[in-house]
């Protein structure tokens, strides 16, 4: 790895978005970090801003849609001739299922391309556009190496209950267990939160990662010890437009009694539930916070009332907490989301420091008052960052 040249491309490829994130030399030093939004449906937009935001590169093709292959194909031509000098020495990609047997980042060749494929199922609406994104870098550019960073290998560690369903042997040996996701997320946490007080690197923490989607992790040392998201990450807080945890047997009364097909239930679940479907407004939490209509609120309160329980249940799952952290869009930037969860939290011991809270950090720091049994923190994600790390130690593995 040349310290001057050599750039790692981190990209997270979704169903209709390729965001990726260029960082430079052997220090990850922040380069470029841009999108393609609107793959397939259009107008394809290309927007590229250096480290301090200014744009590089802007591009909008308003006849017809790119695909994920024409999209990293552009991709790759702004890099060689926008960012003279600058050679893409890997690129590691976000992917949202890794199943069981990757619990850490990988090496993407075709073998282990294939061995994801079987995965599809169980990741539908993500993995396979992790993989065309895989697929299109290596027909262009097969000397490049590719590094799959999985959402779920963090959680591989969970204790085997954490990881189960109470159901027969015969339908978990299908691979339907509590899997959990945002575990890159949860992984940047756990590496950066004891460099802030290195007190925490043995604690036991709960971190929540609140953003379009939300869930709640909490750690044990630093190693993954339960989960709010399980076999899909539909399950645990409501999100955006996910409900989150949800009685079956709903489903099966949508299905039996109302005659719901599998693709209207599936919409209903994804799209069309969690703040979006409570306030019937948005799924935006500044649009619902700006509002004074009472299901904004009640959406908002509801989000506030599934952190509080789950908290429970992961404090009783480590038995016992030293620190809470907010990250994600939401718990970032919402002063009035944290101050309500932690007013709920009182009875563990959180005590937060309205003043410190109000600041809205932009860089990782303690808001709680200092004699707060739990210290509570704010902490911004950087996955992309973690993707990069991975990229580069297996780079220098060789
Ligand atoms: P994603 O999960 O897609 O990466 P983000 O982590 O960017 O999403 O989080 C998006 C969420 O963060 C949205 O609900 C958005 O409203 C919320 N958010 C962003 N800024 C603020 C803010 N200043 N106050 C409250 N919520 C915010």
């Amino acid at each position: 790895m040349d310290a001057q040249h050599d750039c790692i491309v981190v990209i997270n490829a979704g169903s209709s978005s390729i965001k990726f994130t260029l960082f430079a030399g052997a220090a990850l030093d922040l380069l470029v970090k841009g999108s393609i939004d609107n793959l397939y449906s259009g107008p394809t937009r290309f927007i590229a801003r250096d480290a301090g935001g200014a744009t590089l590169g802007e591009r909008t093709w308003d006849d017809a849609p790119l695909d994920h292959a024409a999209g990293m194909r552009h991709l790759v031509d702004f890099v060689e001739q926008r960012l003279d000098g600058h050679r893409v020495a890997a690129v590691g990609h976000r992917i949202v299922h890794g199943g069981m047997h990757y619990s850490g980042p990988q090496a993407l060749d075709g073998t282990v391309l294939a061995a994801l494929d079987a995965l599809v199922p169980l990741a539908p609406l993500h993995l396979p556009h992790n993989l065309a994104a895989v697929r299109a870098m290596m027909a262009m550019a097969p000397g490049v190496p590719q590094t799959g960073c999985f959402d779920t290998a963090f959680h591989t560690a969970q204790p085997a209950l954490a990881q189960a369903f109470a159901l027969p042997a015969s339908i978990t040996g299908h691979g339907i267990r509590r899997y959990g996701f945002h575990g890159l997320s949860y992984e940047y946490i756990a590496s950066r939160l004891p460099q802030a007080d290195a007190r925490l690197s043995e604690a036991k923490v709960v971190a929540a990662h609140l953003g379009n989607g939300a869930s709640m992790c909490a750690m044990a040392a630093g190693r993954s010890m339960a989960s709010t998201m399980g076999f899909t990450a539909v399950d645990g807080l409501p999100m955006g437009t996910r409900c989150g945890t949800l009685d079956p047997g709903v489903v099966l009364y949508l299905i039996d009694e109302l005659g719901w097909d599998v693709a209207a239930v599936q919409k209903l679940l994804y799209q069309q539930s969690g703040l979006l479907g409570v306030s019937g407004i948005s799924s935006d939490m500044r649009v619902l916070e700006r509002s004074d209509a009472p299901a904004a609120r009640l959406a908002i309160d509801l989000l506030v009332y599934r952190i509080g329980r789950e908290l429970g249940s992961l404090a009783a799952a480590l038995g016992g907490l030293d620190a809470l952290v907010f990250s994600g869009g939401i718990g970032e930037n919402s002063v009035a989301l944290r101050a309500a969860v932690c007013r709920d939290a009182a009875w563990l011991g959180v005590a937060l420091d309205p003043a410190a809270n109000a600041a809205n950090p932009r860089e990782v720091a303690r808001i709680s008052t200092p004699d707060s049994k739990v210290a509570v923190w704010v902490l911004p994600a950087n996955e992309e960052l973690m993707i990069a790390r991975h990229t580069l130690a297996l780079l220098q593995q060789g």
